[in-house]
């Protein structure tokens, strides 16, 4: 579904990624972890062409993805929610969840009630302004908008950032929701232990390189993996 093949990157010449490489199945939920500055968030935005390839390649369902902008990603069925969430501030959830409904013109998208039954605080908060929600409220929003959008691959960019831990939970137990309903997942998160115990694979990333990947299950038990990000 999608192929990274030593993809280097960066910014104002500085190259942040060195030929990184790596895949996602169809079905799957793969996780990048690493620490603050490994280039996790870099390499999402590269995946989408916000941030410029120098080298190598990006395929998604077998074609470059390089120079698409985000709507005509969104139409080919790859869909990034950012770690800001970009919401509508002055739009209602209502809103905000028809606007990502555009996103994928022509397409039946999930159900609104089965994607309102992932997180039914949207289903009371209906007519509420995005921008006088609570952050948790706010990524549940953000990426229920991009699931109206039927996307067949969801980027998603630390979306644990600033939750407390129940809800960070309501948001991973969807993504397993969202997997289980056919939609693979590429997520990046800092918080590993949590991650890696549903993610179906991983890659380890450290100063722009990947040093491990393996399954969620494998990389949790490795010693360096525990010693790193674990804590012990
Ligand atoms: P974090 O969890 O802090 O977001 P990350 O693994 O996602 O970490 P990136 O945000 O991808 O890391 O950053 C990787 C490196 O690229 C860092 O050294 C960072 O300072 C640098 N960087 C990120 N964004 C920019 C930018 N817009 N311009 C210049 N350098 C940047």
């Amino acid at each position: 579904m999608l192929e990274l093949t030593g993809v280097r990157s960066g910014y104002h010449g500085l190259e942040i990624l060195h030929e990184v490489n790596l895949t996602v199945q169809p079905g799957e939920i793969v996780a990048i972890v690493g620490a603050n500055g490994a280039g996790k968030s870099t390499t999402l935005r590269t995946i989408v062409g916000e941030v410029k390839l120098q080298g190598g390649s990006v395929t998604f369902k077998d074609q470059p993805v390089v120079g698409g902008r985000s709507h005509e990603l969104a139409r080919r069925g790859l869909m990034l929610v950012p770690e800001h969430r970009a919401l509508f501030g002055s739009l209602t959830v209502d809103e905000n969840l028809t606007m990502g409904a555009r996103a994928r013109k022509g397409r039946w998208g999930f159900e609104k009630d089965w994607i309102l039954d992932l997180f039914p605080i949207l289903r009371e908060r209906r007519t509420q302004l995005a921008e006088t929600m609570s952050g948790g409220q706010q990524q549940m929003l953000a990426i229920a908008r991009a699931l109206m959008g039927s996307p067949d691959l969801l980027l998603l960019d630390e979306p644990s950032t600033g939750l407390s831990p129940k809800l960070t939970w309501t948001v991973f137990d969807a993504v397993t929701a969202i997997r289980d309903r056919g939609v693979s997942v590429l997520i990046v998160e800092q918080n590993a232990s949590q991650v890696l115990s549903f993610a179906d694979r991983a890659y380890v990333l450290e100063s722009g390189s990947v040093v491990l990947e393996g399954s969620g299950a494998d990389l949790a038990d490795d010693a360096r993996v525990q010693a790193a990000y674990l804590g012990g």
